[in-house]
């Protein structure tokens, strides 16, 4: 399942062939990954869009690319008509990116629900030289549990990204503390509470506590202003580390040339139970929490 790293990778790889593209069409093949549910709700009554929805119209089609954008496991695309795309990767997502002329096969072709045409527009950051005849972006997610959801608005995206937690990858001490303040849960459960904090999957949870020394049952509400600073310290560290190498969680992860990851990411604790710590070598404990499984060094970890 793509985790923060993944996406901000993918974004990170993506961002200069959209920023100042222009979307000269829009396929959709299936519009069931496609969420405008709340648009109405989004837009003043006497603006609704005309039914049927024009799905490439509000996917971009005639617009150009502004900017992208990252929350937690959630990426955005800014466009020129103030809609804003956002793409959640779900289990199996991934962006594409390609020349037109490039032919597919079938299997590499039927997955892509969403396929954006892009040429190079006067403010486009892309080098000129690469892919001038134009390319394509393709949304492509074999299992369906990711999708782009239309946004109308700054507003709408304050709103859909104000459910989240802080974002993980820049998130400070103080922000942390706060967010930590509202639960007693066990400090793992809630750091992996999306609307606690935005972006730390079950590898990262761990190895963060593991680093900060924090016992993965502690209450979130329980810890020290410096052990959260501590512990944002970590989480900010560990995911930076796995952005740059590509994310750490999948096997088969690629970017949007098809690339995939630098290397794996080493982990102290996380898949170690059982075994030494690398540290103090006392046994690595492991339990479950929230139905993930849990590593942590007793002794470390007090
Ligand atoms: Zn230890």
């Amino acid at each position: 399942m793509p985790e923060l790293p993944e996406v901000e990778h993918l974004r990170r790889s993506v961002d200069p062939w959209l920023c100042g593209a222009e979307i000269t069409a829009v396929e959709v093949r299936r519009a069931d990954v496609v969420c405008v549910a709340n648009l109405d709700a989004q837009t003043p009554a006497s603006q609704h869009a005309p039914t049927p929805l024009d799905l490439p119209q509000l996917l971009g089609r005639g617009s150009s690319v502004l900017a992208t954008d990252r929350h937690g496991k959630q990426m955005a695309m800014r466009l020129s008509s103030g809609s804003i795309l956002i793409v959640q990767l779900g289990m199996t997502g991934t962006l594409r990116l390609e020349r037109t002329d490039q032919q597919l096969d079938h299997t590499e072709s039927k997955h892509r629900h969403v396929v954006w045409t892009l040429r190079r527009g006067s403010h486009a950051t892309a080098p000129k030289t690469a892919l001038q005849d134009g390319w394509r972006l393709s949304f492509r997610d074999p299992r369906r549990f990711g999708g782009i959801t239309v946004l109308n608005s700054e507003e709408a995206l304050s709103k859909h990204w104000g459910v989240l937690g802080p974002d993980a990858l820049s998130v400070g001490g103080a922000a942390l503390a706060a967010a930590l303040s509202s639960t007693k849960r066990p400090i793992k459960a809630a750091l992996l509470d999306q609307g606690v904090l935005a972006g730390v999957g079950n590898i990262y949870a761990d190895e963060a506590l593991f680093r900060a020394g924090i016992h993965p049952l502690r209450a979130a509400n329980a810890l020290q202003r410096r052990e959260a600073s501590t512990l944002a310290r970590h989480i900010r560290a560990i995911l930076a580390k796995a952005v740059v190498q590509g994310g750490s969680t999948l096997r088969d992860y690629r970017d949007a040339f098809g690339a995939s990851g630098s290397a794996r990411q080493s982990h102290a604790v996380y898949g170690r139970g059982g075994q030494p710590c690398l540290v103090c070598e006392e046994t690595l404990g492991q339990i479950t929490v929230t139905a993930r499984t849990t590593v942590f060094c007793p002794r470390c970890q007090p």
